[in-house]
């Protein structure tokens, strides 16, 4: 131990440590302070990290004289403040993950590396205080052009919208600027107020909702329960607005599918405010300004899916999360943590409410509702006047179907064409089929890589693996048994469903919308145009078409193949077919007209379709709720699930049975469940095997995870195979 202080750094890198370092050589430099990134020695190289903390002492193994130096200092302020470095640290606690990957989710990938962080407003040019008339610059028409057009523009004229005004414009700008009359300038943001007109006068239902949210002080959590159309939007904007007029920045988290356009214009019309957008497809440098602009306070919504929940906002008042229940708030690979539950976690450390929306709200999250650990708020109507659809099942097992399409379903969709109205068909399976086979010998394509069948395509001409991706051209004969021309398609895909549509619909547009069909950027902009252009269409597609768009025209919703959900063995099963199948009949009738559903089913009498069509999602998830508490399964229960994976299964076995050789001692009171093989055990040539963990107490499972994943992690044998810790998982696949 020595006096001289130690710097405690969390380096960018899958490590579970923070480690510690001496100050710069030259004591000249700035200051140190926790939260600025630093570059340090890391083995051979130099890594980046986050200054985590300053201490005088160290613990490291290695004595502090020994320590290397700090190389460099990368920021002079610190881009994670107090608060967010605790909350990071009780992330990677929580999920057991390394606080190295934990800090590089929550940096954009630039600032993960040395790069200094670029300015967050656009540049651009404005007029100096030199009085100049534009008539000077007559012999000059280029400049004169652009001294007109910002002598209109007070504010200045960004660099963008100035180029489009003429190409030649650079050496104009440069020779104005020599002359002295126009200068650098920021372009602040622009701000759309919100229209007047443009406001909904809200029901009673919203009113109470809105005015809720606002009377919450503090740490709070509200589910705003409210069915499909009833204005759920509205009542975020309402509170989203007041909490901006209060001076502070609203965090809004959508799931990856429901960020559309659509719903982006409403944030930024019906908010007075900067709004920022921050997704995946966001390049390296959108993605920097906007975590820079919420950094910075300079942004007053931040609108994002999962992963935007990182992002530090030093003014944050509120926290909405839209469709609370779907699952892609789960990260499902690395760190694989829950945007929702983390929400609620930084609501809670920030002291703000948080606001959890859906029309299917999660079990999870109704189950604290009902223990009344969350406040408790509903919307039963729908806004405007739109009446709830009319759902209705349609028993399949005597009638012949085509493409998996049922003669009553057909004759609904012309009626509603015939009247001009729009039909959607879903189907949650792209592709053309999802089977080849040899009608002669019973072969089937299958993937090399994995233990699953190949989909055709038929737009691509090719077998298509949807696990590992892997793609190859349809044999010419069976590989099996040589027949030729008797290899069949079996089931059906969106492509399918859309080929035999056109052909009974040949006067109606029909519209594909799927994973595959707006794969280009832009091409769901286009198709949703389309629809909006259309009087009668007909729209086929996945769950791509469940939410987040709003389709005033749609009068019937076909489901296609609701059973699929009915039979698989996954415990959540239930749930997410209520969810999905809620989701997607919400598409209809959302305006005047009135809209209707039919669910083709081979099980008209299944309990958990009766219960949700005669008595409506929440007796359902009451009844579900009943039967999880009956299996002691969440939210009854806690789970971490122990995923290992390998080329050789025998080998990714051994280690799992390794890994619970030492569970009486370390692991003792936790139910354990494995080593079992993966849904799909092999998958793109990996083997995948589980260890599920279980018990009823979190802060138990938590303790005996740490030290047992302590030991296991200073094993051999842990180093040899890939496997990681899902704390709460939400898909055991
Ligand atoms: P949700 O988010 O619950 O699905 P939205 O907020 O998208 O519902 O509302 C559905 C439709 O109803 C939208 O077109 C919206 O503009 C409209 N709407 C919402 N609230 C009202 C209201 N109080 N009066 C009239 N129309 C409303
Ligand atoms: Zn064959
Ligand atoms: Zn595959």
């Amino acid at each position: 131990m020595s006096n001289s202080l130690i710097i405690r750094v969390a380096v960018a890198a899958p490590l579970f440590n923070l480690f510690d370092y001496l100050p710069p050589d030259d004591t000249s430099t700035q200051e140190l302070l926790p939260g600025c990134r630093v570059r340090v020695p890391f083995g051979r190289s130099k890594r980046t990290g986050v200054i985590w903390e300053i201490c005088d002492h160290s613990d490291a193994a290695p004595p502090s004289h020994s320590l290397k130096a700090i190389a460099e200092i990368l920021d002079k302020t610190p881009l994670l403040d107090e608060y967010e470095r605790h909350f990071l640290s009780w992330c990677a606690s929580y999920y057991h993950h390394p606080i190295g990957e934990v800090v590089s989710a929550a940096l954009p990938t630039r600032l993960r590396q040395s790069r200094q962080p670029g300015p967050t407003l656009e540049q651009g040019w404005k007029l100096t205080e030199n009085t100049i008339s534009p008539d000077d610059f007559r012999s000059a028409p280029v400049q004169q052009r652009i001294l007109k057009s910002l002598h209109d523009c007070k504010q200045g004229m960004s660099d963008k919208q100035l180029r489009i005004l003429d190409g030649e414009i650079p050496p104009a700008l440069r020779r104005l600027q020599q002359k002295g009359v126009i200068e650098r300038c920021d372009i602040t943001p622009k701000l759309t107020p919100p229209s007047s007109d443009k406001r909904v006068i809200l029901s009673p239902e919203q009113q109470r909702a809105v005015a809720t949210i606002h009377a919450a002080s503090g740490f709070s959590t509200l589910l705003l329960d409210g069915i499909t159309g009833s204005g759920k939007t509205e009542v975020y904007l309402h509170a989203a607005d007041e909490a901006i007029s209060r001076g502070r920045q609203v965090m809004v988290l959508v799931p990856e599918i429901a960020l559309t356009p659509q719903l982006l214009r409403r944030f930024q019309r019906g908010v007075d405010g900067v709004v920022a957008i921050s997704h995946s497809a966001l390049s390296g440098g959108d993605r920097e300004r906007t975590w820079m602009q919420a950094h910075k306070g300079e942004a007053d919504l931040l609108i994002g899916t999962r992963s935007a929940i990182f992002t530090p906002m030093p003014r944050l008042g509120l926290i909405i999360i839209d469709e609370e229940h779907d699952i892609s708030f789960k990260q499902q690979q690395g760190f694989r943590y829950s945007a929702r539950d983390l929400a609620v976690m930084k609501a809670k450390q920030s002291n703000i409410p948080v606001v959890l929306g859906s029309a299917t709200p999660s079990l999870e999250t109704l189950h604290n509702a009902l223990k009344e650990r969350y406040q408790w708020l509903k919307l039963r109507q729908r806004a405007g006047k739109a009446k709830p659809p009319q759902i209705g099942l349609v028993d399949i097992r005597a009638q012949r179907l085509r493409a998996g399409i049922c003669s009553d379903l057909v004759k609904s969709i012309r009626e509603e064409i015939d009247r001009d109205h729009q039909v959607i068909v879903f189907l949650n399976r792209r592709g053309y089929a999802p089977q080849l086979t040899c009608h002669a010998c019973g072969w089937i394509a299958e993937c090399r890589h994995c233990d699953a069948r190949m989909t055709w395509h038929q737009k691509l001409q090719r077998l298509w693996c949807h696990h590992c991706g892997s793609q190859h051209v349809k044999p010419e004969k069976c590989p099996d048994c040589g027949a030729t021309e008797s290899l069949i398609y079996q089931g059906q895909g969106t492509e399918r469903v859309e080929e035999y549509l056109s052909e009974v619909f040949p006067s109606t547009p029909v519209i594909r919308i799927d994973r595959d069909s707006t794969r280009r950027k832009g091409s769901l902009e286009k198709a949703l145009h389309q629809v909006n252009q259309n009087d009668a269409c007909i729209m086929v597609g996945t769950q791509m078409l469940a939410k987040g768009h709003d389709f005033p025209r749609v009068t019937l919703v076909g489901i296609l193949n609701a059973d699929q959900g009915l039979l698989n063995p996954d415990f959540r099963s239930p749930e997410r077919t209520a969810q999905l199948l809620l989701q997607v009949s919400g598409r209809a009738g959302r305006a005047e007209k009135p809209g209707r559903v039919l669910i083709q089913t081979r099980h008209p009498h299944n309990p958990l379709l009766k219960t949700l069509l005669h008595k409506g999602y929440e007796a359902f998830s009451r009844d579900e709720l009943e039967q999880r508490q009956h299996a002691q399964l969440p939210p009854f229960a806690h789970q971490a699930l122990i995923r290992a994976e390998g080329t050789d299964s025998k080998q990714v076995q051994e280690f799992l049975q390794f890994a619970i050789s030492r569970s009486p001692q370390l692991l003792p009171h936790i139910e354990l469940w494995g080593p079992t093989p993966a849904l799909i055990e092999r998958k793109a040539g990996y083997f995948r095997w589980h260890l599920l963990l279980q018990t009823n107490n979190r802060q138990l499972l938590h303790q005996r995870l740490d030290a047992w994943l302590e030991w296991l992690r200073q094993q051999p044998q842990a180093r040899r195979i890939r496997w990681s810790v899902d704390v709460d998982p939400v898909e055991i696949l």
